[in-house]
Protein backbone atom coordinates (compact mmCIF):
# COMPACT_ATOMS: atom_id res chain seq x y z
CA UNK A 1 0.00 0.00 0.00
CA UNK A 2 1.52 2.77 -0.81
CA UNK A 3 0.37 5.55 1.85
CA UNK A 4 2.27 8.14 0.86
CA UNK A 5 0.31 9.13 -2.24
CA UNK A 6 -2.92 8.16 -0.06
CA UNK A 7 -1.79 10.93 2.34
CA UNK A 8 -0.85 13.41 -0.40
CA UNK A 9 -4.35 12.52 -2.37
CA UNK A 10 -6.23 13.46 1.05
CA UNK A 11 -4.62 16.69 1.55
CA UNK A 12 -5.73 17.84 -1.77
CA UNK A 13 -9.41 16.66 -1.62
CA UNK A 14 -10.09 17.93 2.21
CA UNK A 15 -8.83 21.61 0.56
CA UNK A 16 -12.34 22.58 0.15
CA UNK A 17 -13.17 22.21 3.43
CA UNK A 18 -10.42 24.16 5.25
CA UNK A 19 -11.95 27.11 6.21
CA UNK A 20 -14.98 25.26 7.46
CA UNK A 21 -15.97 25.74 11.15
CA UNK A 22 -13.61 27.38 14.33
CA UNK A 23 -11.42 26.12 16.82
CA UNK A 24 -12.72 25.78 20.40
CA UNK A 25 -12.68 29.11 22.12
CA UNK A 26 -14.37 28.17 25.46
CA UNK A 27 -10.65 27.50 26.61
CA UNK A 28 -8.89 31.28 26.05
CA UNK A 29 -5.91 29.43 25.50
CA UNK A 30 -7.61 27.21 22.76
CA UNK A 31 -8.63 30.24 21.04
CA UNK A 32 -4.86 31.87 20.02
CA UNK A 33 -3.94 28.75 18.24
CA UNK A 34 -3.23 29.45 14.32
CA UNK A 35 -6.16 27.09 13.23
CA UNK A 36 -5.68 26.83 9.93
CA UNK A 37 -2.89 23.56 10.63
CA UNK A 38 -3.55 20.39 9.53
CA UNK A 39 -1.01 17.24 10.47
CA UNK A 40 -1.25 13.52 9.76
CA UNK A 41 0.57 10.79 11.06
CA UNK A 42 0.39 7.06 10.30
CA UNK A 43 2.59 4.29 12.15
CA UNK A 44 1.59 0.41 11.10
CA UNK A 45 2.49 -2.73 13.09
CA UNK A 46 5.38 -3.27 10.54
CA UNK A 47 7.21 -0.41 11.57
CA UNK A 48 6.45 1.97 8.55
CA UNK A 49 5.87 5.99 9.68
CA UNK A 50 3.94 8.36 7.21
CA UNK A 51 3.72 11.79 7.88
CA UNK A 52 2.84 14.82 6.31
CA UNK A 53 2.03 18.60 6.92
CA UNK A 54 2.00 19.75 11.04
CA UNK A 55 2.47 16.03 12.15
CA UNK A 56 5.37 17.66 14.29
CA UNK A 57 3.69 20.41 15.67
CA UNK A 58 2.42 19.51 19.23
CA UNK A 59 -1.09 20.47 20.44
CA UNK A 60 -2.90 20.32 23.40
CA UNK A 61 -4.45 16.57 23.11
CA UNK A 62 -7.36 17.68 25.93
CA UNK A 63 -10.12 14.16 25.31
CA UNK A 64 -7.64 12.08 24.03
CA UNK A 65 -6.04 12.01 27.75
CA UNK A 66 -9.25 10.28 28.75
CA UNK A 67 -8.33 7.32 26.50
CA UNK A 68 -4.77 7.12 28.43
CA UNK A 69 -6.16 7.88 31.59
CA UNK A 70 -9.09 4.75 31.25
CA UNK A 71 -5.66 2.52 30.46
CA UNK A 72 -4.39 3.95 34.02
CA UNK A 73 -7.19 2.85 35.61
CA UNK A 74 -8.06 -0.50 34.49
CA UNK A 75 -4.77 -1.76 35.45
CA UNK A 76 -5.26 -0.83 38.97
CA UNK A 77 -9.03 -0.97 39.29
CA UNK A 78 -9.70 -3.89 36.51
CA UNK A 79 -13.53 -4.98 36.77
CA UNK A 80 -14.26 -2.98 39.73
CA UNK A 81 -14.42 0.45 37.71
CA UNK A 82 -17.62 -0.79 36.69
CA UNK A 83 -19.36 -0.50 39.52
CA UNK A 84 -18.53 3.65 39.17
CA UNK A 85 -19.35 4.27 35.48
CA UNK A 86 -21.00 2.55 33.01
CA UNK A 87 -19.95 1.64 29.43
CA UNK A 88 -22.83 2.69 27.12
CA UNK A 89 -22.79 6.00 24.41
CA UNK A 90 -23.94 8.96 26.33
CA UNK A 91 -26.32 10.80 23.49
CA UNK A 92 -25.52 13.61 25.20
CA UNK A 93 -22.65 16.40 25.09
CA UNK A 94 -19.29 15.41 26.60
CA UNK A 95 -20.04 17.75 29.67
CA UNK A 96 -24.12 16.90 30.26
CA UNK A 97 -24.95 17.63 34.03
CA UNK A 98 -28.82 16.40 33.22
CA UNK A 99 -27.87 12.72 32.50
CA UNK A 100 -25.73 12.24 35.61
CA UNK A 101 -28.23 13.80 37.45
CA UNK A 102 -31.05 10.89 36.01
CA UNK A 103 -28.56 8.54 36.60
CA UNK A 104 -27.88 9.09 40.41
CA UNK A 105 -24.33 10.26 39.89
CA UNK A 106 -22.79 6.99 37.32
CA UNK A 107 -21.39 8.82 34.54
CA UNK A 108 -22.30 7.10 31.05
CA UNK A 109 -18.87 6.14 30.19
CA UNK A 110 -15.35 6.78 30.73
CA UNK A 111 -14.88 9.09 27.57
CA UNK A 112 -16.89 11.95 28.95
CA UNK A 113 -15.94 14.54 31.50
CA UNK A 114 -18.16 12.73 33.80
CA UNK A 115 -16.23 9.88 33.81
CA UNK A 116 -13.42 11.37 33.51
CA UNK A 117 -13.63 12.95 36.75
CA UNK A 118 -14.50 9.64 38.10
CA UNK A 119 -11.72 7.87 36.77
CA UNK A 120 -9.45 10.46 37.73
CA UNK A 121 -10.76 10.24 41.28
CA UNK A 122 -9.35 6.63 41.02
CA UNK A 123 -6.08 7.64 39.98
CA UNK A 124 -5.37 9.75 42.82
CA UNK A 125 -6.17 6.86 45.29
CA UNK A 126 -3.74 4.70 43.88
CA UNK A 127 -0.68 6.75 43.54
CA UNK A 128 0.78 9.77 45.51
CA UNK A 129 1.98 11.96 42.39
CA UNK A 130 -0.59 10.64 39.45
CA UNK A 131 0.55 13.87 37.23
CA UNK A 132 3.86 12.81 37.18
CA UNK A 133 3.20 8.97 36.69
CA UNK A 134 0.87 9.81 34.17
CA UNK A 135 3.77 11.89 32.11
CA UNK A 136 5.73 9.08 32.59
CA UNK A 137 3.14 6.52 31.03
CA UNK A 138 2.51 8.72 28.04
CA UNK A 139 6.24 9.50 27.55
CA UNK A 140 7.26 5.52 27.58
CA UNK A 141 4.08 4.88 25.25
CA UNK A 142 4.86 7.70 22.82
CA UNK A 143 8.70 6.88 23.02
CA UNK A 144 10.23 10.38 24.31
CA UNK A 145 10.68 12.08 27.05
CA UNK A 146 9.81 15.41 25.52
CA UNK A 147 5.41 14.87 25.99
CA UNK A 148 5.07 17.40 28.98
CA UNK A 149 2.01 19.45 29.40
CA UNK A 150 1.32 23.56 29.22
CA UNK A 151 0.66 25.07 32.65
CA UNK A 152 -1.04 28.01 30.75
CA UNK A 153 -3.82 26.09 29.40
CA UNK A 154 -4.64 23.59 32.33
CA UNK A 155 -4.71 26.88 34.66
CA UNK A 156 -6.52 28.90 31.76
CA UNK A 157 -9.41 25.77 31.70
CA UNK A 158 -9.37 25.93 35.38
CA UNK A 159 -10.44 29.68 35.72
CA UNK A 160 -13.34 28.87 33.54
CA UNK A 161 -14.00 25.43 34.22
CA UNK A 162 -17.26 25.81 36.03
CA UNK A 163 -18.96 23.04 34.32
CA UNK A 164 -16.31 20.54 35.07
CA UNK A 165 -16.21 21.70 38.66
CA UNK A 166 -20.40 21.10 38.52
CA UNK A 167 -20.17 17.70 37.01
CA UNK A 168 -17.33 16.98 39.92
CA UNK A 169 -19.61 18.66 42.46
CA UNK A 170 -22.72 16.61 41.59
CA UNK A 171 -20.30 13.41 41.39
CA UNK A 172 -19.13 13.89 44.94
CA UNK A 173 -22.86 14.47 45.99
CA UNK A 174 -23.43 10.65 44.94
CA UNK A 175 -20.60 9.91 46.80
CA UNK A 176 -18.76 8.86 43.11
CA UNK A 177 -15.53 10.78 43.92
CA UNK A 178 -13.71 9.88 47.03
CA UNK A 179 -11.10 12.20 47.26
CA UNK A 180 -11.35 16.17 47.29
CA UNK A 181 -12.54 17.73 44.63
CA UNK A 182 -10.11 20.44 43.85
CA UNK A 183 -7.47 17.79 43.73
CA UNK A 184 -9.57 15.78 41.45
CA UNK A 185 -10.09 18.53 39.31
CA UNK A 186 -6.39 19.75 38.95
CA UNK A 187 -5.29 16.06 38.17
CA UNK A 188 -8.20 16.04 35.25
CA UNK A 189 -7.22 19.71 33.55
CA UNK A 190 -3.74 19.23 33.82
CA UNK A 191 -4.28 15.74 31.59
CA UNK A 192 -6.48 17.83 29.21
CA UNK A 193 -3.26 19.78 28.65
CA UNK A 194 -1.15 17.66 27.72
CA UNK A 195 0.58 18.31 24.77
CA UNK A 196 1.82 15.65 21.80
CA UNK A 197 2.27 15.87 17.77
CA UNK A 198 0.57 13.62 15.60
CA UNK A 199 3.67 11.56 15.30
CA UNK A 200 3.95 10.70 19.42
CA UNK A 201 -0.08 10.08 19.47
CA UNK A 202 0.16 7.35 16.86
CA UNK A 203 3.16 5.85 18.14
CA UNK A 204 1.24 5.89 21.95
CA UNK A 205 -1.51 4.36 20.19
CA UNK A 206 0.29 1.59 18.38
CA UNK A 207 -0.44 -0.99 22.01
CA UNK A 208 -4.06 -0.90 21.26
CA UNK A 209 -3.69 -1.67 17.48
CA UNK A 210 -1.32 -4.37 18.76
CA UNK A 211 -4.40 -5.97 20.53
CA UNK A 212 -3.16 -9.58 20.68
CA UNK A 213 -0.21 -8.83 22.40
CA UNK A 214 -0.60 -7.78 26.69
CA UNK A 215 0.26 -4.04 27.25
CA UNK A 216 3.09 -2.89 29.24
CA UNK A 217 4.06 0.45 29.16
CA UNK A 218 5.75 2.59 32.43
CA UNK A 219 4.65 -0.33 34.78
CA UNK A 220 0.60 -0.05 33.72
CA UNK A 221 -0.37 -3.13 32.08
CA UNK A 222 -3.41 -4.53 30.53
CA UNK A 223 -4.09 -8.08 29.30
CA UNK A 224 -5.65 -9.14 25.54
CA UNK A 225 -9.02 -9.08 26.39
CA UNK A 226 -8.75 -5.73 28.24
CA UNK A 227 -7.60 -4.17 25.39
CA UNK A 228 -10.65 -5.64 23.70
CA UNK A 229 -12.60 -3.68 26.18
CA UNK A 230 -11.05 -0.38 25.29
CA UNK A 231 -11.24 -0.58 21.82
CA UNK A 232 -15.18 -1.56 22.08
CA UNK A 233 -15.75 1.77 24.48
CA UNK A 234 -13.32 3.87 21.89
CA UNK A 235 -15.42 2.72 19.06
CA UNK A 236 -18.66 3.03 21.21
CA UNK A 237 -18.29 6.69 23.19
CA UNK A 238 -14.78 8.25 21.78
CA UNK A 239 -15.98 10.64 19.55
CA UNK A 240 -18.52 13.05 21.74
CA UNK A 241 -21.76 13.22 20.43
CA UNK A 242 -21.33 11.89 16.98
CA UNK A 243 -19.91 8.70 17.46
CA UNK A 244 -22.70 6.46 15.17
CA UNK A 245 -20.97 9.29 12.42
CA UNK A 246 -17.65 8.74 12.82
CA UNK A 247 -18.41 4.88 13.32
CA UNK A 248 -20.18 5.18 9.57
CA UNK A 249 -17.82 7.75 7.85
CA UNK A 250 -14.80 6.17 9.17
CA UNK A 251 -15.26 3.07 10.89
CA UNK A 252 -12.02 2.50 13.37
CA UNK A 253 -11.90 3.03 16.86
CA UNK A 254 -10.98 6.19 18.44
CA UNK A 255 -10.62 9.55 20.71
CA UNK A 256 -11.18 12.51 19.80
CA UNK A 257 -10.48 16.04 21.69
CA UNK A 258 -11.66 19.80 20.97
CA UNK A 259 -7.89 20.82 20.72
CA UNK A 260 -8.63 19.45 17.33
CA UNK A 261 -7.01 15.73 17.39
CA UNK A 262 -7.99 12.89 16.73
CA UNK A 263 -6.27 9.26 17.32
CA UNK A 264 -7.54 6.09 15.96
CA UNK A 265 -6.52 2.45 15.43
CA UNK A 266 -6.93 -0.12 13.00
CA UNK A 267 -6.81 -3.70 15.30
CA UNK A 268 -3.67 -5.83 13.90
CA UNK A 269 -2.58 -2.69 11.05
CA UNK A 270 -1.53 0.99 12.36
CA UNK A 271 -2.76 3.48 14.29
CA UNK A 272 -3.38 7.03 13.06
CA UNK A 273 -3.30 10.36 14.45
CA UNK A 274 -4.49 13.39 12.67
CA UNK A 275 -4.69 17.39 13.51
CA UNK A 276 -6.58 20.16 12.43
CA UNK A 277 -7.65 22.97 15.04
CA UNK A 278 -11.43 23.97 13.21
CA UNK A 279 -14.19 22.04 14.87
CA UNK A 280 -17.58 21.11 13.34
CA UNK A 281 -20.69 21.33 16.08
CA UNK A 282 -19.84 18.09 17.65
CA UNK A 283 -16.71 19.57 18.51
CA UNK A 284 -14.96 16.81 16.09
CA UNK A 285 -12.14 18.37 14.24
CA UNK A 286 -13.35 19.26 10.68
CA UNK A 287 -10.28 18.29 8.17
CA UNK A 288 -9.69 15.42 10.91
CA UNK A 289 -13.03 13.30 10.30
CA UNK A 290 -12.64 14.18 6.79
CA UNK A 291 -9.20 12.79 6.68
CA UNK A 292 -9.74 9.76 7.78
CA UNK A 293 -13.13 8.81 6.00
CA UNK A 294 -10.81 9.78 3.24
CA UNK A 295 -8.11 7.14 4.22
CA UNK A 296 -10.06 4.40 5.21
CA UNK A 297 -12.26 4.67 2.24
CA UNK A 298 -9.09 4.79 0.19
CA UNK A 299 -7.13 1.82 1.37
CA UNK A 300 -10.13 -0.61 2.72
CA UNK A 301 -8.40 -0.91 5.84
CA UNK A 302 -10.67 0.04 8.58
CA UNK A 303 -12.58 -2.68 11.03
CA UNK A 304 -16.03 -2.36 8.79
N1 LIG B 1 -10.66 19.84 28.98
C1 LIG B 1 -11.84 19.83 28.21
C2 LIG B 1 -13.08 19.99 29.06
O1 LIG B 1 -13.23 19.29 30.02
C3 LIG B 1 -11.88 18.57 27.42
C4 LIG B 1 -12.81 18.74 26.34
C5 LIG B 1 -12.63 17.74 25.25
O2 LIG B 1 -11.59 17.65 24.60
O3 LIG B 1 -13.61 17.03 25.06
O4 LIG B 1 -13.91 20.79 28.81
Amino acid sequence: MNYTSIFETIHHEIQPFAHLGQQATYIPALARVNPNQFGICLHTLEGETVALGDADVRFSIQSISKVFSLAMALHFEGENLWTRMGREPSGTTFNSLVQLEYEHGIPRNPLINAGALVTADVLLAHMDNPEEYFLEFLRTLAGTQEVCYNPEVAESEQSCGYMNAAIANLLKHYGNIRGDIDRVLHLYFMMCAVEMNCRELAQAFLPFANHQQPFGYAGITLTTSQIKRMNAIMQTCGFYDEAGEFSYLVGLPGKSGVGGGIAAICPSRYAIAVWSPRLNAKGNSILGMKALELFTTLTAESIF
